[in-house]
């Protein structure tokens, strides 16, 4: 793997190879193979940083299965509960379906909480969570993913669809910022 690299004013160490992540994502892949099969499961890619691990794992589906992105969106105004996101482009009906939300990271969880809680409204028959990365030890939710790839200490990462001020998705390992 490459050494150490600056995006912007920050030093990033390589963390996880590229040969790690595959691996992992081909190991949640076939749990999904296995426990979706026969449900035609709607994978909801949540963008943008989830948008090179739904490709990888998309690909490593064998089972009957749709995909389709989502946004989650900010807003200021209730401050009082901190921030509030909204989703925004859903365009499938998901009455009745299994659906898969595809996330980036799950950090405090409050993302993914926001994003259940408003799938919930449109009455899926069940959501699950496939997350590339988990940092269980900054969870302030009571959230639990169903397909976790990676589980990680709490430490701020970028690459392979993660960045740092819009920089560094675009490297195929994963990278840690250096102290
Ligand atoms: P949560 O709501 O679970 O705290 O945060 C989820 C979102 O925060 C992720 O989808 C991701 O966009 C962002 N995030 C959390 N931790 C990291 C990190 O280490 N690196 C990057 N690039 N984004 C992160």
């Amino acid at each position: 793997m490459d050494t150490k690299i600056k995006i912007k004013d920050r030093f990033f160490t390589p963390y996880i190879s590229r040969e790690k992540i595959a691996e992992a994502v081909g190991h949640i892949a076939s749990q999904i193979n296995k426990e979706l099969a026969g449900k035609n499961p709607l994978f909801l890619c949540v963008l943008n940083g989830a948008f090179v691990f739904a490709a990888d794992l998309f690909r490593e589906l064998t089972i009957e299965s749709e995909i389709s992105f989502i946004r989650m969106k900010s807003y200021e105004g209730m401050r009082s509960t901190g921030e509030v996101k909204q989703i925004y482009g859903l365009q499938q009906d998901i009455t009745d379906r299994t659906v898969v939300v595809v996330e980036d990271i799950v950090d405090t969880g409050f993302t993914i909480q926001q994003l259940m809680q408003q799938l919930k409204a449109h009455n899926p028959k069940e959501i699950k969570v496939a997350t590339l990365l988990f940092k269980p030890d900054s969870l302030k939710c009571d959230v639990k993913p169903d397909y976790v790839a990676l589980s990680i200490p709490p430490a701020f990462i970028v690459g392979y669809g993660l960045d740092y001020d819009e920089q560094g998705r675009n490297l195929k390992d994963i990278y840690v910022v250096a102290e």
